[in-house]
């Protein structure tokens, strides 16, 4: 739980007094990332969560790839130089930069059309914020406090509140508000400025960042002010990131209605109203455009009450999730989605899966199961956080993936430190300093375990920490153990993932619960004594997936994880993998490469797999009979890789 203090930086009973919008506060923040106020009562008639996180700064990490990949952002923030991320904030200021700019999307002539200049200083507040609350280092929250004075500054030299870095400075802006022609997605740019001001301020208690963040969204509120309903519409066919969730998040921090009225007139209708009467009208539309606007969604419901966006939200998980992904969680080729009835002519594309779809796809999962605790989040989740977040970060240098395609025999490709700066090089510095923010959650008598992931939790509420001690997935087990100051009542809410046949559950070395049935809880209440340790088995098998429209295209999984053929990196020079520009994704490394053939029935294939006794590799049978080697997608670096097989059908028999 965290202290008073951090309650944007004031007490909570200091807040309560002079607001008097303690309950929206503490909804507030319960939902952001890494936060776990304790719940209050909410405002009359909004919606409540089921569940609450647990505060980032109460769970630990034990060693593991998250650990490690948390690590390697950690240390790419504290290399990266905020006076070279504000150099265009203070020229539109009218103010001396301090350092030359950084380039790719930042400065690079070939990006300029798309206008994202500064997006990264957004991205890298949060990292920040969420590196500070997830490890306590006072480097990162020194960061913070930097940009937040700069950024202070410039509005005061700007005068109006605004505070942006494209080459045309607030113009571009002035031109979209005035419903002009433009290039670019400037509410997609400010709104990474707006959430990094955001997290900088919740996660980070940092009173400057909050300042500036509410004289941004003042400003706003008085320049779209002229603007009709319809006018705003129209103004929302361009990108704008997730403006209707930060304005939510606004009004929880502030209680100013105002904000909660622009959370509204930012929430795109267009693509809402669809969405809440259950029509799937995704085909063809940018893939990353909408995700966002969905998150915001979810949030507008907790702030409005209104149901039409949660149904929205919810509709758009489900058809996402369960009908657009990839058996790695992520979606879409060259960025859109596609007609599923044209699955074949996509899954193999060297641009599919762009992995801000799958780093905003968690933020969505995340919250609507907050609300509704369904195992099918956490399970989308678990895979999506391997196969799609884990698997995006090159082990060695840190840096992300834009596109992680399907095209046989290609690779990984990751940004440069310096000389890139996509959207995805933005929400990858996030991906791996939040793991720790959502493998608990808890009501006020079950605290649910949703992750395998060697970690502990503080439920401060109860005087109680649960460590948890595994291999996963090496190993298909884990054991919690518990701290307790005295004997307590509590419910232990164990995910049955989907893709094991049983769950086993052992207390104190004690079979206590078998459960068949996947895709489920698996509960145990009663009162824990300290030391008292539960022991949790899976079963982790191999399985294949397929699109209803291409069943002779598959993936192979074993338990959550897609398992990836490798091909080695024969014509690879050393860093060839770290490219600057994403558009080229399918043209870097283009040597023609022909995977070997697999054929015949795609599961008995897949009965074909075998360990080669070293911990998740495995072989499958060509059809040629030679072995292929098989390991877990998130660990394929540097090299080639198939994760989607075309199957061939079974050769004729041999005439007798
Ligand atoms: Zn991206």
């Amino acid at each position: 739980m965290i202290t008073e203090a951090r309650c944007a930086g004031r007490s909570r009973r200091d807040f309560l007094a002079t607001a008097g919008t303690g309950a929206l506060v503490a909804a507030s923040v319960a939902s952001l990332p890494g936060t776990g106020h304790a719940a209050l009562p909410q405002e009359a008639g909004l919606p409540a969560a089921k569940l609450q996180p647990f505060d980032m700064a109460d769970v630990t990490l034990g060693e593991g790839p998250f650990l490690h990949a948390q690590r390697m952002t950690e240390a790419y923030l504290l290399k990266l130089e905020p006076d070279r991320m504000l150099h265009n904030f203070r020229v539109n200021a009218g103010l001396k930069p301090k350092a030359a700019v950084y380039g790719g999307w930042e400065s690079d002539a070939i990006w300029e059309e798309i206008n994202c200049h500064g997006h990264t200083l957004g991205h890298y507040l949060s990292g920040c914020a969420l590196a500070y609350r997830s490890t306590g280092n006072r480097r990162f929250r020194e960061r913070i406090d930097y940009i937040a004075a700069d950024l202070a500054e410039c509005q005061k030299a700007g005068e109006t509140g605004l505070i942006c870095a494209f080459p045309k400075g607030p113009a571009l802006v002035a031109a979209h508000l005035r419903g002009e022609k433009i290039t670019g997605v400037p509410w997609y740019t400010l709104h990474k400025v707006y959430a990094g001001l955001r997290d900088a301020a919740v996660l980070a208690d940092s009173e400057t960042s909050r300042a500036v963040l509410l004289r941004l969204a003042d400003w706003a509120v008085v320049a779209t002010r002229p603007l009709s309903d319809a006018q705003f519409e129209t103004m929302l066919n361009t990108e704008h990131g997730g403006m209707n969730e930060v304005f939510a998040d606004l009004y929880f921090m502030t209680g100013n209605p105002e904000y909660r009225t622009m959370s509204l007139r930012f929430s795109h209708k267009a693509i809402m109203e669809p969405l809440a009467r259950a029509r799937d009208h995704l085909d063809g539309l940018h893939a990353n455009t909408q995700v966002p606007k969905i998150v915001g969604f979810q949030r507008v419901y907790e702030a409005t009450g209104d149901v039409k966006y949660k149904d929205a939200a919810a509709f758009f998980w489900d058809t996402v999730a369960h009908t657009r992904s990839f058996a790695t969680g992520g979606h879409g080729d060259n960025e859109h989605f596609f007609a599923m009835a044209d699955f074949e002519k996509h899954v193999f594309s060297a641009k599919g899966s762009e992995t801000c779809c799958q780093h905003n796809m968690l933020k969505l999962t995340r919250a609507l199961f907050q609300y509704d605790p369904q195992v099918a989040y956490a399970d989308y989740y678990e895979r999506t956080l391997y196969n799609g977040i884990l698997a995006s970060q090159d082990p060695d240098s840190g840096m992300a993936t834009y596109f992680q395609g399907a095209r046989p025999g290609y690779m990984k490709l990751y940004h440069t430190p310096e000389d890139s700066f996509w959207c995805c090089t933005g929400t990858g510095m996030e991906n791996h300093v939040k793991y720790r923010d959502s493998l608990y959650f808890h009501d006020d008598r079950a605290l649910y375990v949703n992750l395998f992931v060697p970690s502990s939790v503080a439920w401060k509420a109860k005087g109680a920490v649960l460590t948890q001690t595994t291999r996963f997935p090496d190993v298909p087990s884990t054991t919690l153990r518990w701290k307790l100051q005295r004997p307590t009542e509590m419910a232990l809410k164990l995910r049955h993932p989907r893709w094991s046949r049983t769950a086993t559950v052992l207390v104190n070395g004690t079979e206590t619960l078998r459960s068949s049935n996947p895709g489920s809880y698996v509960e145990i209440a009663r009162t824990w004594n300290d030391g008292d340790e539960v022991e949790l088995r899976l079963i982790m098998e191999a399985g294949v997936e397929s699109a209803p429209a291409a069943p002779d295209i598959v993936a192979f999984t074993y338990g959550p994880l897609v398992l990836a053929g490798t091909f080695g990196r024969e014509g690879l020079a050393p860093g060839s993998d770290i490219v600057v520009n994403e558009r080229k994704y399918g043209s870097y490394n283009d040597a023609p490469f022909t995977p070997p053939m697999l054929a015949g029935d795609p599961t008995t294939i897949a009965r074909t797999i075998r360990t080669t006794g070293k911990p998740l590799e495995f072989t499958i049978a060509s059809a040629d009979q030679r072995p292929i080697r098989l390991i877990p997608y998130h660990r394929v670096a540097h090299e080639r890789y198939a994760t989607y097989w075309r199957i061939a059908p079974a050769a004729d028999p041999k005439p007798v």
